[in-house]
């Protein structure tokens, strides 16, 4: 008999062994965070010697559907989370009858979807990009009426950093991008004038208890995030609506740990929402540093029905991100950047730098965001010889 998952109202003590699914980056920082705080972390992944078993006390490596190997893994921990969204049903489902899954299946369902995720978002009476469910050629069309052009065309599922996506700019080329898109399911959304890009991470506890980090600024390089910043001038304005959209969506979801919600301020000033990641997420990654609660403790706060912390902000900061394509010509000049005192180096521990993989990031805390954000974009710079 699998032994009931605890009630909501439970608080999951340090010692406690907090479970994960999926071992990248996101799994290692809260294994890091979780540890600082006296748990264990179990992980749970088919990858062996990843970024987040080479720093958890423990590590099952199996496929996702592995009932038996599930089980074991339930058997072993309180609670369990996830680090991506992408974590396939059955799994979950298995974990929910013996622990809680924070945040719930149901979260994720949502959002492996983006048909799900925009029908979830105009129920809440969010604003988010105009857009036209295709499972249709006829849908194609209509589109192109109601919509136009210019347009991005996602696929519903498995897409992220712009895979899956394709710039329509007529019927023909819409018509083409479906095609190679194989019929799937997909989304076309207008395409959004926007002024920023900027995201929100709110948390929620089981108890209903709820916290922000943000607005933090986004800069996108071929739909990559390349910088994120705290806090940015131009967002000021807005901060206090798009922590009031953050909250209402994570009520809305009864959300149990950390969600990311990414925003486009358009040039008319409006609050669009993009996209709803249910973990921490890369443009939080400066809140290890510029934040008196990070996203990651903040994520193993919320599992754990703890008090949740603060996002208030220590010093502005700037994080850029470390991609595979800066070992191209051999290995970065890491020395180049641990010689400023003020540029804090993370690597992920991934042995093969591909382009486009994320292997690590700068974050640096200065007077000003801008000033944060440009010396971080020096010292990535000297990383491949630049001055
Ligand atoms: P996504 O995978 O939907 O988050 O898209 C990745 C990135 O592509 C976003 O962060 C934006 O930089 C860009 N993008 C996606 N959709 C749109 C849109 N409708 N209008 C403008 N930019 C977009």
């Amino acid at each position: 008999m699998p032994a009931a998952p605890s009630s909501c109202s439970d608080v999951i003590l340090p010692g406690a062994t907090l479970g994960i699914l999926g071992s990248g980056q996101l799994g290692r920082m809260f294994a890091q965070a979780a540890a600082r705080l006296g748990y264990r972390v179990h992980v749970y992944s088919p990858d062996a010697d990843s970024p987040t078993g080479q720093v958890a006390a423990a590590a099952t490596v199996a496929a996702y559907d592995d009932i038996a190997a599930l089980q074991k893994f339930a058997a072993s921990i309180d609670v369990v989370t996830l680090e991506f969204e992408n974590v396939p049903t059955t799994a979950v489902e298995t974990l929910a009858q013996f622990v809680p899954v924070r945040p719930a299946g149901r979260v994720q369902h949502v959002v492996q979807n983006r048909v799900r995720e925009k029908r979830f978002l105009v129920a809440a009476g969010v604003s988010c990009t105009p857009f036209v469910e295709i499972s249709t050629g006829a849908a194609l069309a209509e589109a192109a009426d109601s919509i136009g052009f210019p347009s991005v065309l996602k696929t519903a599922e498995s897409g992220y950093d712009g895979k899956g996506q394709a710039h329509i700019n007529s019927l023909e080329e819409a018509t083409a991008a479906w095609q190679a898109l194989g019929q799937a399911p997909a989304i076309w959304e207008g395409w959004v004038d926007y002024q920023r890009e900027f995201s929100v991470l709110v948390a929620r506890s089981p108890a209903g208890a709820l916290a922000v980090h943000g607005p933090l600024a986004n800069d996108h390089v071929h739909h990559i995030l390349d910088v994120s910043a705290i806090p940015h001038p131009a967002l000021a304005p807005h901060a206090a609506a798009a922590e009031e959209i953050a909250c209402r969506l994570a009520t809305a979801f009864d959300l149990e740990g950390l969600c990311c919600i990414e925003f486009f301020l358009t040039t008319a000033g409006e609050l669009l929402v993009n996209e709803i990641a249910p973990r921490p997420h890369n443009s939080g990654h400066l809140t290890l540093e510029a934040c008196q609660t990070s996203q990651f403790e903040q994520q193993v706060r919320a599992i754990c029905n703890l008090p949740l912390g603060t996002g208030e902000i220590i010093q502005p900061a700037a994080m850029v991100n470390l991609l595979g394509d800066l070992w191209q010509s051999g290995e970065p000049a890491w020395e180049a950047v641990l010689a400023d005192p003020r540029v804090r180096l993370h690597l992920y521990g991934k042995t093969t730098p591909r382009p486009g993989r994320k292997m690590g990031h700068l974050t640096v805390l200065a007077e000003t965001a801008a000033a944060a954000t440009q010396r971080a974009l020096a010292a990535r710079a000297r990383l491949t010889g630049g001055s």
